[in-house]
């Protein structure tokens, strides 16, 4: 399998952050879009990510992104006809202190002049939500009834679908090394892969042949 020698924009990385961009690019009509993963997509970070997803954020431009990233994740199975696991369950922080509680009023006052829905709720009502917790020694909770969570591993796979319908190319088991020191030289591909580096030699080409993504990345 070879590799193209070039394209107009590469992307090192798998993960969320990859895929994300990959799809993000391709959305907006780019298609000479590689993306280049060392192991099997989403086997770094993103594989172990709890898959929270919450809107409240220290500003406006992460609330705005954190906003799109729901609605994206609601409808990016109907685009892609792949889970993204998404569940709009709802999000209940606690404070157990006074000092605690006076931040997270504070937190919420910001999220809502930000347009997100919150609800200061008393340590009774957080525990009707989530009836498991101790709530004797709470101060007070907030409810983000449009938080929710998703299956990162499964969004990630989601998202180089998209990508890949609308002409982006993602290669597997194939790492990028920046360093100069050495370039490989075999025949099956011809991006300079490995260095001399140890770790770069166990993922050369050579030893794990770079994969075409079929499906669904
Ligand atoms: C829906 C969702 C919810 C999340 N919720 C939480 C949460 O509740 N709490 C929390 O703490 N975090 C959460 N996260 C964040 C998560 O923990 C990680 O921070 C995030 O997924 C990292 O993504 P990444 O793409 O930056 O990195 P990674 O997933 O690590 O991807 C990087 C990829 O690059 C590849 N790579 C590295 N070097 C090379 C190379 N030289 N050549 C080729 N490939 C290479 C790696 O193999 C890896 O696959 C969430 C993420 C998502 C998507």
């Amino acid at each position: 399998m070879s590799l193209p020698t070039q394209a107009r924009v590469v992307i090192v990385g798998g993960g969320i952050a990859g895929c994300s961009t990959a799809y993000h690019l391709a959305l907006q009509g780019e298609r000479d879009v590689l993306l280049l993963e060392q192991g099997r997509l989403t086997c770094g970070t993103t594989w172990h990510a709890a898959g929270l997803v919450g809107q409240m954020r220290p500003n406006r431009n992460m609330t705005r992104m954190s906003k799109y990233g729901i609605e994206l994740y609601s409808t990016l199975e109907a685009e892609t006809g792949l889970a993204t696991g998404w569940k709009a369950c709802g999000s209940v922080n606690v404070a157990r202190t006074p000092e605690r509680w006076m931040v997270l009023q504070k937190q919420a006052a910001l999220a809502r002049s930000f347009g997100v829905e919150v609800q200061l709720i008393t340590p009774q009502e957080a525990g009707d939500l989530y009836p498991v917790m101790r709530t004797d020694d709470l101060q007070g909770a907030i409810w983000i009834p449009g938080d929710g969570k998703a299956n990162p591993a499964d969004l990630c796979m989601s998202l180089a679908k998209g990508a890949r319908n609308r002409g982006a190319v993602s290669y597997t088991h194939l790492a990028w090394c920046s360093s100069p020191a050495k370039r490989c030289r075999c025949r099956r591909c011809c991006l300079p892969t490995c260095c001399t580096k140890p770790a770069c030699r166990r993922r050369c080409c050579r030893s794990s042949p770079a994969t075409r993504s079929r499906s669904p990345a």
